[in-house]
C-alpha cells in the first residue's frame, strides 16, 4: 500500500490519493476539485457584496466579500461547496490570491464612483501563511492607489489557535503595513481571550449564531453584551452578523454594537446589484 501511494505522488496523484483517504470515494466530487483549478481562469468565480452599516445611523460604511462560483452546468455554488475542498487541496492559495485582486478591483471603482467604502476580506489560514502574503496584499493596495483602511482582513479564531507560530506573525506583519484584521465567527473558536491583548485586532465579528436568538434568550443576550464590553475595553470594534430582524437590532444597538451585517440590512448581491443598492438606500 506504501509503495502504490509513493507511486501514485510520484506521478502527480498524492491529491486525488488523499482526498479519497478523506472521504468516500465520489467521482462527481473529484471532478468538482479538478473543475475549480481552471474555474479561475474561465473567469467562473464572482465576488457578491453584502452591506455593513453602522449601528445607530445605518449609514453604510463597507461590505463583506464573499465568493461563489458560477459553475457552467450547477449554476450558482456557495462557498460552502467548493472553499472547504479548495482548502484541502491547496487550490485556496490561487482562489485566496483571485479574491484579493478582485476585492481591490471592486474597492477602487466605488472609490472611482465616489463611495469610499471598506471592503471585508475572508482569508484561510493556508492562503495567509503563504510566503509573501501580506506584502503581496500591499503591492495589490499600492496598484490601485488604495489607502490600507480601504481593507479588512477577517480570519476565523481557529486560524489563530491551530496555528500559533505561522499566523500569529503574519498578524505581526500585517500591523506593520498598517492592514486592519477581524476576527470572524467570534465566540465559536476556542475562545481563548487572551490572545486579543498580544495581537493587533481591529474588529471582532459576533458569529449569527449568538445574535439569532438575543432577543428570546437571556444568556445569547449576556453573551453578546459581555462580548461587547470586553471589545470596546480593548479598543475592538464589534459587529454583529447575520442581523435578520429589526428588534434584533433594536437591542444590539442597546448593548452597544458598533456595525450591523445581515438580511435585515441587505442580501450578499453581485457588483452591480450592489451599486444600485447604494444609490436606491442614498436617495
Ligand atoms: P462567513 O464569513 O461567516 O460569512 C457570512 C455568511 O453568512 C455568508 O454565507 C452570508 O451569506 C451569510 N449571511 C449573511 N447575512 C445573513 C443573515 O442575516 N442570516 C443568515 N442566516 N445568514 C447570513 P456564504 O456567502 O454562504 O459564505 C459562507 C462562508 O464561506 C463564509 O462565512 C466564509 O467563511 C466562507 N467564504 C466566503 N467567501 C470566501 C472567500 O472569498 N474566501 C474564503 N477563504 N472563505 C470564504
Ligand atoms: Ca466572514
Ligand atoms: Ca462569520
Ligand atoms: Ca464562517
Amino acid at each position: 500500500a506504501m509503495a502504490a501511494m509513493y507511486q501514485a505522488k510520484r506521478s502527480g496523484g498524492h491529491f486525488l490519493l488523499h482526498e479519497a483517504r478523506c472521504e468516500p470515494v465520489d467521482p462527481q466530487m473529484l471532478s468538482l476539485t479538478a473543475e475549480l483549478r481552471s474555474a479561475i481562469d474561465r473567469d467562473e468565480l464572482m465576488l457578491f457584496l453584502q452591506p455593513i452599516v453602522k449601528c445607530d445611523t445605518r449609514q453604510l460604511v463597507g461590505a463583506e466579500c464573499l465568493v461563489r462560483w458560477r459553475h457552467p452546468r450547477r449554476g450558482l455554488l456557495p462557498p460552502g461547496d467548493f472553499v472547504p475542498r479548495a482548502e484541502r487541496s491547496g487550490l485556496i492559495v490561487p482562489l485566496s490570491d483571485w479574491v484579493m485582486r478582485e476585492a481591490l478591483a471592486i474597492a477602487a471603482s466605488l472609490q472611482g464612483a465616489g463611495h469610499p467604502l471598506r471592503l471585508s476580506v475572508n482569508v484561510s489560514r493556508r492562503a495567509m501563511v503563504e510566503p509573501g502574503f501580506a506584502d503581496a496584499v500591499s503591492r495589490y493596495l499600492a496598484a490601485h492607489s488604495l489607502p490600507v483602511d480601504r481593507l479588512l482582513l477577517e480570519i476565523t479564531e481557529e486560524t489563530l489557535m491551530l496555528d500559533e507560530p505561522g499566523s500569529r506573525a503574519v498578524m505581526q506583519q500585517l500591523r506593520h503595513a498598517g492592514i486592519g484584521v477581524a476576527i470572524d465567527d467570534f465566540g465559536t473558536g476556542y475562545s481563548q481571550l487572551a490572545y486579543l491583548k498580544s495581537l493587533p485586532v481591529g474588529q471582532i465579528k459576533i458569529d449569527k449564531s449568538f445574535v439569532r436568538d438575543v432577543t428570546t434568550s437571556p444568556t445569547d443576550l449576556a453573551i453578546v453584551r459581555a462580548l461587547v464590553e470586553l471589545a470596546h475595553a480593548l479598543g475592538i470594534q464589534v459587529v454583529a452578523e447575520g442581523v435578520e430582524q429589526e428588534d434584533q437590532a433594536q437591542v444590539l444597538e442597546s448593548l452597544g454594537c458598533d456595525l450591523l451585517q445581515g438580511y435585515l440590512i441587505g442580501r450578499p448581491m453581485p457588483f452591480d446589484a450592489f451599486r444600485a443598492w447604494i444609490e436606491k438606500t442614498e436617495r
